[in-house]
């Protein structure tokens, strides 16, 4: 994926916003040059070693938006055109009428993401952080069920 960046959509001397020149030259038609598809989320050891390999390949992130995780893949279309405008346009795929240049990941300051992998080693870290914040609430767990045992003896005592 790539820096996103907050933007202000330019707009004509009408008001109507101008997405021309937003794709094209501001943006440089990021949404063709990637594809993204959702994952099952990984569960066990194995599944989230296949997520190690799939991120140990150039061009491959997987990130989580909302309760989905998406693989992505950095791709060019080979229907963009050098000024990077759609070869195809009128005809162009279904998924990319529906992509909405309002509310796309150009528009989105960066960090939209709750989770984003880049690298074998944001995986390793991210795996590391969940694993200490297990061990925490296990240890809070247990301090507060000791808590709880020790209560009824410190009432009698009082
Ligand atoms: S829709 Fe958004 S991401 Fe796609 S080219 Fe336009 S500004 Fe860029
Ligand atoms: S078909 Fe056109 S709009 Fe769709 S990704 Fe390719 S160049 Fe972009």
């Amino acid at each position: 994926m790539y820096a996103r960046l907050p933007v202000v959509t330019p707009r004509f001397p009408d008001g109507r916003p101008d997405f021309l020149t937003q794709c094209t030259k501001l943006c440089g038609a990021r949404c063709c040059r990637y594809i993204s598809l959702p994952i099952p989320a990984a569960r066990t050891a194995e599944e989230f070693d296949d997520w190690r390999w799939y991120l140990a390949h150039e061009g491959i992130s997987i990130f989580k938006d909302g309760n989905t995780w998406h693989l992505c893949v950095e791709t060019r279309c080979g229907y963009l055109q050098a000024d990077n405008t759609c070869g195809i346009y009128e005809t162009r795929p279904r998924v990319c009428r529906d992509y909405d240049p309002t509310d796309c990941e150009f528009a989105v300051p960066d960090g939209e993401f709750d989770v984003e992998f880049k690298s074998p080693d944001d995986l390793a870290a991210w795996l590391g952080k969940k694993k200490e914040r297990r061990k925490l609430l296990a240890r809070r767990r247990r301090n507060g069920a000791a808590r709880t045992r020790r209560s009824p003896r410190r009432r009698l005592r009082g």
